[in-house]
């Protein structure tokens, strides 16, 4: 397992063989840090390539499909020994990739590992249900079986977790798998599916085709055979995506986007709310469905408080990942780097007061990066582009509400409901917002981002569509329920048949 040379042409992993894509196309996958570097050579596949993942795929689920759970828990097992003795690497290729510290590549990389140790045990654990029946001498039950070959298509931001996060659940579940990666970062998902190839998954249960998403997303929803889609990314393509899988009648999980809020009030501990604000806002750049990117603060506290994210945000120090002074790292590429810029002038525009950052870096350090100053926007309307349009780079909006029920209102005030944190001390605020909050996940005086690999993840509103991800649910989403009736009188039934 190696981190691609700038000239290595990568292939395809379809039906166990790695194959060229039947276009002859490559794309580079570039550092954002400093594009001058190349992270190799990429199939940009066509629709015929992904036909032939799904051949792959449906041809490998009879057998996968009635492969103990336990043994397929056992083959995850070991695809987690693997990638564990490479953390580092994988690090490395992450920061180098997608641009994140190599920090928080470390953070995401463990996450990745411990959703497939999680999983390799759910092979132990998968269940149905006992029932009681109307009738004597009679046995009622229910048995999860998994739903077929299923597309999994993976954004940029979180290039190792994601694709792990549904990979490991559709896998141990029974499901055989075409996965997709973002073309922006495809690196880390070749290494995972090395991984399991390496732990010995049968041929076709992994495919892994990368290309144009516009190119070959229709190819992998549209096939008969793939009997569900997991997606996550933009909500423009997972509401097309959500369509086309709904005429088809098959399962869909869409997790989009985010604007998640942090509310603050009087009585909160400013240092620690300062943290986790900070945290949430600028981590990875701002580039998490999770990240925080409103707050709501009530009167008492709200200078106080932008002096502490004022500071902080100007003491972040930003440049290329692999420095390990290095606290923030770059925009994904060129687009995403506009799309920030262009929501700063909109905020502006639309009279926000500027705090801090507002601008792309310039000078040696940035120059070949797609770098923007850490940046805070205080008295952003409640209507404006900023309060409610998600940015997904490290641009924050700081409201003002009068007290608890207020800052609640303005954090509902959305059309997302990923998540949603309060910082307070007062117990029966903090539990009126937990109530309250129109979100699929909340915090307590904690920054809005995290999740861990046994607790339900995802969203409700324009956020989320279809099952939670990660924990049981994850793996519940690729199995459908089959209800079991036993009789066991062994003679014809004279009572109690509906
Ligand atoms: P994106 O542009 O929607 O792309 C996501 C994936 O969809 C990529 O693999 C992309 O391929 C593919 N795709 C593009 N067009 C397609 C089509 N017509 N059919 C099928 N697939 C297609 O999103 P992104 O920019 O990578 O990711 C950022 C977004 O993801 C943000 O909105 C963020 O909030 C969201 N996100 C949400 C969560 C969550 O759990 N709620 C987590 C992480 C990120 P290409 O790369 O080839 O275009």
């Amino acid at each position: 397992m190696q981190i691609p040379r700038s000239d290595e042409r990568r292939r395809n992993l379809i039906g166990g063989e790695w194959r060229p894509p039947s276009t002859g196309e490559h794309e580079p996958c570039l550092n954002p840090a400093d594009t001058r570097e190349v992270i190799g050579l990429w199939p940009r596949s066509g629709a015929a390539d992904a036909k032939a993942a799904v051949d792959a795929a449906a041809k490998a689920f009879p057998d996968w499909s009635r492969t103990p759970g336990p043994e397929r828990g056992r083959i995850l097992g070991r695809a987690h020994q693997i990638l564990k003795a490479k953390i580092d690497l994988l690090a490395e290729a992450l920061c180098r990739e997608e641009g994140k510290t190599l920090t928080e590549s470390r953070g995401e990389v463990m996450k990745g590992l411990n959703l497939l140790e999680f999983y390799s045990g759910e092979g132990f654990r998968t269940h149905g249900k006992t029932l009681p029946s109307e009738t004597r001498q009679s046995l009622m039950l229910t048995l999860r079986q998994p739903v077929g070959p299923v597309t999994l298509i993976t954004p940029w931001n979180f290039p190792f977790a994601i694709p792990v996060w549904k990979t490991a659940p559709a896998l141990v579940a029974g499901c055989t798998v075409v996965l997709k990666p973002a073309s922006l970062t495809p690196v880390c998902t070749h290494l995972l599916a090395e991984a399991l190839v390496e732990a010995g998954l049968p041929p076709g249960v992994i495919n892994v085709v990368t290309g144009p998403g516009g190119a070959i997303g229709n190819a992998l929803v549209d096939d008969p055979r793939i009997r569900a889609v997991s997606f996550t990314g933009s909500n423009s393509v997972g509401l097309k995506l959500y369509e086309r899988a709904a005429r088809r009648g098959i399962k869909v999980t869409c997790e989009m986007g985010g604007k998640n809020p942090v509310v603050v009030l009087d009585d909160a501990d400013v240092e620690l709310a300062a943290a986790g604000i900070l945290q949430g806002a600028f981590g990875s750049t701002g580039q998490r469905c999770t990240a925080t990117s409103r707050v709501v603060a009530t009167p008492r506290i709200v200078s106080k408080l932008t002096e502490a994210l004022v500071s902080g945000a100007r003491s972040l120090k930003v440049g290329d990942g692999r420095d390990p002074s290095v606290q923030m790292g770059p925009a994904v590429d060129e687009s995403q780097l506009k799309t920030n810029l262009e929501a700063i002038a909109q905020a502006r525009a639309d009279g926000a007061r500027l705090l801090c950052g507002g601008e792309r870096l310039r000078g040696p350090e940035h120059d070949h990066g797609f770098f923007v100053a850490p940046t805070v926007f205080d008295d952003v309307k409640p209507g404006s582009r900023l309060a409610r349009e998600e940015v997904f780079g490290p641009v924050l909006a700081v409201q003002r509400a009068s007290d608890v029920e207020e800052a609640i209102r303005l954090a509902n005030d959305v059309e997302y409901g990923l998540t949603a944190s309060i910082y307070t001390s007062d117990y029966f605020a903090a539990m009126r917002f937990v109530e309250g909050a129109e979100v699929g996940m909340v915090h307590v005086n904690q920054p809005t981002v995290g999740g861990e690999a046994q607790l339900p993840f995802g969203g409700i509103k324009a956020t989320g569509v279809g099952e939670k991800e990660m924990a049981e649910e994850g793996s519940n989403f690729f199995t459908y329920l089959k209800t079991v009736f036993l009789d066991y009188t062994g003679s014809r039934r004279t009572t109690n048949i509906y």
